[in-house]
């Protein structure tokens, strides 16, 4: 039984234990067995007590001086085999509720009321005190007397007995009273106990939550335990770090105040610094002013004695005999010392040619007559590519002053004029020509020149002359290898300048464009070569480098063109040859050639003379070239040389032109015949 339902049962308990009386009457109730077992009377007098309790009046005394008949009640019992009282209540009937007869059932046999004993119960009444004995058989009088006492006890007792059931259904009514409030109150408490239990599940499921709630704080508090640990870790670390930084910024401070001192100091120093700065600053730009100033003068005199050297300067070079040339006999070619003795550069050579004609006439050894020359100088076959570019790198300054420079290589094929003006073949440096030799000076020239305040840009073009057609040797893609497209036309309308129409003009700045350039141009004149043979020696190669310097502080600009030029072979052709188709188109080419070189002589001349008609429109050369000819211009020419004895004429022919031109212009050059 559960607890909640104790408290209310123990009080029904209670209240049944205190009608103890109840049960002690129940075990009385009439059995149906003894009722059968009874007489009528006794019949009668359990089914209407209240009868018999009137017919019994009056009696009473007759019974009480009779015998009480002990037999009669005490054999109602045993005949039924049952045991009086603990059977009893179960004969209350279904009409008690459960919960009574549970009581009922468990209650004791109350000790207030024993169960009677058969023969004591129903004991006649003693008369006198004395147990009246048998009657004789005959005293019938005395023996009715005696049954009289006998039934009046009787009604008395049924009377009793009713009184009894009476109280019993009574108490049974009350007891069922209570029952049904039992019943009520246990439904109100079984419904308290559904809420109870309810309760006490939500109350469990609460239970279930919170553990799980304290599970997970208990869970939490261990990580912010560890939290706080860090931090408490941590809070030392930084207080550690503070006091370091602390300890610092006291450090700091103090050299922050000796960084001060010392920075009043240096202000002061400053302050004198500046001044003494100003005073520099003044004398820097007079002294810049007077740079600049030696600076032109520097560039007035250099263009004076490049005009006292000439503005049309000769060089004569004479190449080396190459490997499977026969050597030429002794005092061929020779290189008489200048003025100054043999330390001076030499500016002198003399050929001499047998002359065979006359030996075979006179039938005496051959004369020789001895042609000798003078030039601005003369390089004999060992000297090296330096060399010759020393002598020239003054000009090459002049085109950085402004002054348009021109520099040609004339001469037969296969005399050097390529190698002069770029160089043998393979990238030996020691090889390089004129056109990578001048560069590389004019960019270091112009470098060092930025420090004064100059700007230098040079853009580049190549172009060749065949047959008096242009063609750009720094053509790429699909151009590459065409002719006839290339016009020279002036730059604009009323304009000096003159521009090579189709051809690239390419800005360099450093040593390594302008070596893909020349092997560009080198490419170029290779594909040509295979439509015409040795078309490069029958053609003029023009390689011009446009230069522009400015001085922005000053609004000074200069800017002139320098050309050097690879002039086509200057070999005649032998009159005397048969003329098959490919001979008259090389006389055709030779023509030209010749046509464009005696102009070139001619323009010089006109130059020379100041002639006031200059015929530069006679070959395209000289017209691509007037700009670098005329005015201030510088010209120099190399006239270069086979040193072999078969390649007299044509050398002899060279050395002429080159004397005239020469002898034009300054007159220093004489070609001493004897
Ligand atoms: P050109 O251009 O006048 O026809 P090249 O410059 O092609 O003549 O020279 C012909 C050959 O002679 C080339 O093989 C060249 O390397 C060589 N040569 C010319 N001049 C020199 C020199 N000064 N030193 C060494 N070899 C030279
Ligand atoms: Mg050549």
């Amino acid at each position: 039984m559960e607890p909640q339902q104790r408290s209310p049962l123990l009080e029904v308990k209670g209240n049944i234990e205190l009608k103890r009386p109840l049960v002690k009457v129940a075990s009385r109730l009439p059995l149906p067995g003894s009722r059968r077992k009874r007489g009528p009377d006794q019949m009668e007098d359990a089914l209407e007590p209240e009868k018999k309790r009137t017919r019994g009046l009056g009696t009473t005394t007759k019974i009480a001086t009779s015998r009480p008949r002990a037999p009669v009640l005490t054999t109602v019992p045993p005949t039924q085999g049952q045991t009086a009282a603990p059977k009893v209540p179960k004969k209350t009937g279904p009409r008690c509720s459960t919960a009574v007869a549970t009581v009922l059932k468990n209650q004791k046999p109350g000790p207030a009321v024993p169960a009677q004993k058969p023969g004591t119960a129903a004991a006649p009444p003693m008369v006198g005190g004395k147990k009246p004995g048998k009657r004789p058989a005959w005293d019938l009088k005395g023996q009715l007397c005696d049954l009289n006492a006998e039934l009046k006890c009787c009604r008395e007792r049924t009377q009793m007995l009713a009184q009894e059931n009476q109280q019993l259904r009574d108490q049974l009514r009350e007891a069922q009273q209570q029952a049904t409030a039992l019943g009520a109150e246990r439904r109100v408490l079984e419904e308290e106990l559904v809420r109870v239990r309810t309760q006490a599940e939500q109350g469990q499921q609460e239970l279930g939550n919170l553990s799980a709630r304290v599970l997970e704080l208990e869970e939490r508090l261990g990580t912010q335990e560890g939290l706080v640990q860090e931090l408490q870790k941590e809070q030392l670390g930084l207080q550690e770090e503070r006091r370091g930084l602390a300890a610092r910024l006291e450090e700091q401070e103090r050299r922050l105040q000796g960084s001060e001192a010392a920075l009043l100091g240096s202000q002061a120093e400053v302050a004198s610094l500046q001044q003494k700065t100003a005073a520099q600053e003044a004398l820097l730009a007079e002294r810049d002013e007077r740079l600049h100033g030696l600076e032109m003068e520097r560039r007035r005199l250099h263009n004076q004695l490049q005009e006292l050297k000439g503005n049309i300067r000769v060089f004569c070079r004479v190449r080396p005999v190459l490997p499977g040339e026969s050597t030429p006999p002794p005092g061929f070619l020779l290189f008489p010392p200048g003025p100054g003795g043999p330390s001076d550069p030499p500016t002198r050579l003399s050929l001499s040619r047998s002359d065979e004609r006359r030996g075979t006439l006179s039938g005496a050894p051959a004369p020789t007559t001895r042609h000798d020359f003078s030039f601005d100088r003369v390089f004999p076959p060992g000297s090296g590519q330096d060399e010759v570019f020393e002598e020239i790198s003054m000009l090459v300054q002049s085109a950085l002053d402004g002054y348009p420079v021109c520099i040609f290589a004339y001469g037969q094929t296969g005399s050097g004029k390529t190698f002069t003006m770029e160089g043998g073949p393979g990238g030996d440096t020691q090889m390089e020509g004129l056109i990578p030799r001048a560069l590389r000076h004019l960019f270091s020239v112009a470098q060092e020149l930025s420090g004064q305040g100059w700007t230098y840009s040079f853009v580049a073009s190549y172009v060749e002359i065949y047959n008096e057609t242009v063609r750009d040797l720094l053509a790429t893609g699909t151009r590459k290898g065409q002719a006839g497209e290339c016009e020279i036309r002036r730059a604009g309308p009323g304009s000096e300048e003159l521009t090579v129409t189709n051809a690239r003009y390419v800005p360099v700045s450093c040593e390594k464009e302008v070596e893909a350039l020349l092997h560009l141009a080198h490419q170029n004149r290779a594909v040509a070569r295979t439509a015409q043979n040795e078309r490069s020696s029958r053609s003029h190669s023009v390689f011009q480098l446009q230069i522009s310097g400015e001085h922005t502080g000053r609004g000074l600009q200069c800017g002139a063109p320098l050309s050097l030029v690879d002039l086509a072979g200057s070999e005649r052709l032998d009159p005397g040859l048969a003329l098959g188709p490919g001979e008259r188109e090389r006389l055709r080419e030779t023509q030209a050639i010749n046509s464009s070189l005696s102009t070139l002589g001619l323009v010089i001349m006109a130059l020379s003379n100041k002639e006031s008609h200059v015929p530069y429109r006679n070959s395209k050369l000289t017209y691509l070239l007037q700009n670098s000819l005329g005015g201030s211009a510088k010209m120099l020419m190399f006239v270069n040389i086979s040193p072999l004895e078969e390649n007299v004429s044509e050398s002899l022919n060279s050395l002429r032109f080159a004397s005239k031109v020469n002898q034009c212009v300054i007159g220093t050059a004489q070609a001493n015949r004897k």
